[in-house]
């Protein structure tokens, strides 16, 4: 039972929540505040260390990637022949480059993996071949539309008061909205164009808009930089080509900043896809580029967890760092060492789903198979389609208990969080000049929840505090 006084405390921070622009929509179209916790996520200085250290290590391994169009094409065709979304994005390609400056604002997800398994290959099939060490371990990097910098700020700041009544733990501060905004501030200015603007991409129904809209804010208080916000059809309706410039409402476009383009429902009218061929035209900055989107596709993160192929692209020293934090990614056809002997992964994922979720080349929440519903997707899969999936381990992430708010409500459950590192990297022509780790994402759902989306519902903000 809550006590007045405990409700009293949550109905203040909703509303203070509110006031910090803590919003998101409903699908009816009413305002709420973002779903958030009360109880920020302890983690020890040690692993903090490692997940913060390995944020330019990703991000230098993306811009390596995302140079090497033989490799996404050689990786990614296969998936493309059965994944018309994947062929179109393939199909974007310019054959001149007409922007070599690349603006990587990425964010890097990961699990911290129950204590009892911290020196334990976690139930990994093939221990001779990899490495433990590490309680960390990769879900996947966002290299497109990587979202939550305000939102997540926002709650910082909302925990921060509350740390000030003592009526929280103290957190680990956690600004990453200042950080990317001066990176478009920067973007926008090596572009070179004196009263350009910068093109929020976007979808029509965004129940996440706020998130943007203090992005944006930001960088017209900070930077007098005006932002225009378009989808992909209104792109296309409104904007041509003047001299190699991508230009919208008689304004020269520097700077890109793809908060759309990254499902199939982005693309659903001829227009919205010669949308993007127009921006793809125009020497505009792409945040992210057509091959930083590919490079971060879950089946190249596949491709990247074999040492060979990950060697090829970082030191013999960061491959390891970086391998320590993977957890075994499969194609279906892979034939595996198990406890059943050898099999294929498809056999083995069928007769142990718990162990595995099944992921297709797709961002943005809502589009994995987890446990029973793998057996039966893989049953009426054609073998051709195979190729457009991947499996991946399913992560035994450390429970803890936390109060969650959502839509008004507060319930104490046991819980498992998702750690996001920010990273942003500036690269020229593949040479990278700057990159730094720059904040964090936590996101706490309950823990027999498998997706992991926070204005679809499923997942909360919350704070690190230290262990
Ligand atoms: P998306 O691009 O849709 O965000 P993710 O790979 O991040 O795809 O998966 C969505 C969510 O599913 C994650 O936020 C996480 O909660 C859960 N998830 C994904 N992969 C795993 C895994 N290997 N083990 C446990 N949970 C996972
Ligand atoms: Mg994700």
């Amino acid at each position: 039972m809550q006590t007045q006084v405990q409700n009293e405390l949550i109905e203040n921070t909703i509303e203070t929540g509110k006031l910090f622009g803590m919003l998101k929509y409903l699908p009816d179209g009413q305002l709420t505040h973002a779903p958030f916790s009360l109880s920020p996520y302890s983690i020890s200085a040690e692993d903090l260390h490692e997940m913060t250290e390995l944020t330019s290590y990703f991000s230098e391994l993306m811009i390596r990637v995302s140079q090497d169009w033989d490799f996404l094409d050689q990786h990614l065709g296969p998936s493309a022949n059965t994944d018309p979304f994947l062929k179109m994005l393939l199909d974007f390609r310019m054959k001149e480059v007409t922007q070599s400056k690349q603006l990587l604002i990425q964010r890097n997800d990961f699990f911290i993996i129950k204590d009892e398994l911290r020196n334990d290959r976690q139930g990994r099939i093939e221990t001779k071949k990899t490495l433990s060490g590490s309680a960390l371990r990769q879900v996947e990097i966002n290299t497109v539309s990587a979202s939550f910098p305000f939102l997540i700020t926002q709650l910082a700041r909302l925990h921060q008061n509350l740390v000030e009544q003592n009526q929280l733990e103290q957190i680990i501060p956690n600004n990453p909205l200042s950080p990317v905004v001066n990176a478009f501030a920067k973007a926008m200015q090596d572009y070179g164009s004196t009263d350009a603007v910068m093109l929020m991409v976007s979808q029509p129904e965004e129940s996440n808009r706020f998130d943007q809209l203090g992005l944006e804010q930001l960088l017209w208080d900070e930077h007098k930089i005006r932002t225009l916000r378009k989808s992909l059809t209104e792109i296309y309706e409104i904007g041509c080509l003047r001299e190699g410039h991508l230009v919208l409402d008689a304004k020269i476009v520097a700077v890109t900043y793809y908060r759309a383009g990254y499902t199939p429902d982005d693309f659903r009218t001829a227009e919205a896809v010669k949308g993007r061929k127009l921006i793809e035209a125009s020497s505009t900055i792409q945040v992210p580029d057509l091959t930083m989107q590919l490079a971060g596709m879950k089946k190249i993160q596949q491709v990247l967890t074999k040492p060979e192929i990950l060697t090829a692209f970082v030191s013999p020293e960061i491959s390891k760092l970086c391998r320590k934090t993977f957890a075994g990614m499969y194609t279906l056809d892979e034939i595996i060492e198990t406890p059943e002997g050898k099999l294929s992964a498809l056999e083995f994922a069928s007769r142990n789903p718990e162990k595995y979720v099944l992921k297709p080349q797709r961002e943005g929440g809502g589009n994995n198979f987890f446990g029973s519903e793998i057996p039966k997707i893989l049953a009426k899969m054609q073998k051709e389609e195979q190729n457009a999936y991947v499996l991946m381990e399913k992560i035994q992430a450390k429970t803890h208990p936390a109060i969650l708010v959502v839509n008004g409500l507060s319930e104490t459950t046991t819980c498992v969080s998702e750690i996001g590192r920010y990273g942003i990297c500036f690269a020229d022509d593949g040479v990278v000049q700057s990159n730094q780790d720059v904040g964090y994402l936590v996101r706490t759902k309950a823990e027999n929840v498998n997706e992991g989306g926070v204005c679809s519902g499923f997942a909360c903000l919350n704070s690190l505090s230290e262990s």
